[in-house]
C-alpha cells in the first residue's frame, strides 16, 4: 500500500500562536473552490469539512482518514513500511513527507474536481507545501483559500480529550457539548464511538508539539502569498461554520 523508506524524527516544541483576523478571499468560483484547512488537531477541522462540504457541495480529502481507512482495510498488504507508519499514527507523530506526498501525488483526480476540494491535513509541513505548489502548478490550478482554524490549546487539549469519533460514518462527538443521545452509539447510524488511539493525552501532546513544529510555519507561509483566511472557533461548530461562509463570501 504504502512506499516508505524513511521516517522523521518525532520532536518536540512549543505551542505557538497565530493570528486570529479574518480577511477576504478573492474569489475566483467557477470550477469549484480549492481550499487547504489549517488547524491544530481537536480544532474542529473534520467538523467544518463536513457543514461545507454539505453547504457548497465541495469535495473533501482527508490524508489522516486515508490512512485510517487503508490501516483498517483487511485486504491491504501491510509491508514492514506500513507497520513502521501505522505505529507512528497510533503514537501521534507525522507520516514522512515523501510517503505522503506520493499518496497525493496518486490522488491528483481529486485537485481537479469540478465541485472544488477541501484539502484537509495536507500539506502539514513546508515541504509538503512545496510539492502541493509544484502539483498544482503542473495542472494549471491553484489555491483558493486557506482556512486557518484559531484555538487557545487548553481548549485543544479539552476537545480532544473528550472526542469520540463513530466508527462507521466518522462523525465526532463532544462528551460534554455535543453528547451522542445514545451513551456510546452515533445519533446518524447508530455505529460504536470510539476514542482515536491518538486522542490519548501522551498522543495529544506530541501532535500538539508537532504541530507547532511543523505545521505553525505554514501560517507564515500562506499569509505571505496573501492566501490566510485565519477563523476563531472558540465558538460552536455552527457559529465557526457561518464565519467560515462570511469569509468565503458564500
Ligand atoms: P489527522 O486525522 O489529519 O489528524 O491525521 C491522523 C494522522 O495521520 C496524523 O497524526 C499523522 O500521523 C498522519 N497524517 C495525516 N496527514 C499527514 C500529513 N500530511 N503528513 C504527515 N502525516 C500525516
Amino acid at each position: 500500500m504504502f512506499n516508505l523508506n524513511t521516517f522523521d524524527q518525532c520532536s518536540g516544541g512549543n505551542p505557538a500562536q497565530c493570528e486570529a483576523s479574518v480577511r477576504q478571499l478573492p474569489a475566483s468560483l467557477d470550477g469549484g473552490l480549492r481550499l487547504i484547512l489549517l488547524g491544530a488537531p481537536g480544532v474542529g477541522k473534520g467538523t467544518q469539512a463536513d457543514l461545507l462540504r454539505r453547504a457548497i457541495g465541495i469535495t473533501q480529502f482527508s490524508t489522516g482518514d486515508f490512512f485510517r481507512a487503508a490501516i483498517a482495510d483487511p485486504l491491504a498488504p501491510h509491508s514492514a513500511a506500513t507497520m513502521a507508519a501505522i505505529r507512528r499514527i497510533s503514537e501521534g507523530c507525522l507520516v514522512p513527507d515523501d510517503m505522503v506526498i506520493e499518496i497525493v501525488r496518486g490522488e491528483m483526480h481529486r485537485l481537479r474536481n469540478p465541485a472544488g476540494v477541501l484539502l484537509d491535513g495536507f500539506p502539514r509541513t513546508v515541504p509538503q507545501a512545496h510539492a502541493l505548489e509544484e502539483m498544482l502548478s503542473e495542472e494549471q490550478l491553484q489555491i483558493d483559500g486557506v482556512l486557518n482554524y484559531v484555538l487557545p490549546t487548553e481548549k485543544v487539549v479539552e476537545r480532544l480529550a473528550h472526542r469520540r469519533v463513530c466508527r462507521v460514518c466518522k462523525r465526532s462527538y463532544h462528551l460534554v457539548e455535543l453528547p451522542p443521545q445514545e451513551e456510546g452509539h452515533c445519533d446518524h447510524c447508530h455505529g460504536e464511538l470510539f476514542q482515536r488511539e491518538d486522542d490519548r493525552p501522551e498522543a495529544v501532546r506530541v501532535r500538539l508539539d508537532l504541530y507547532a513544529r511543523n505545521t505553525e510555519p505554514l501560517i507564515g507561509w500562506y499569509h505571505k502569498r496573501n492566501q490566510l483566511i485565519s477563523i476563531d472557533c472558540s465558538g460552536t461548530p455552527q457559529e465557526t461554520h457561518l464565519l467560515t461562509l462570511q469569509a468565503l463570501h458564500l
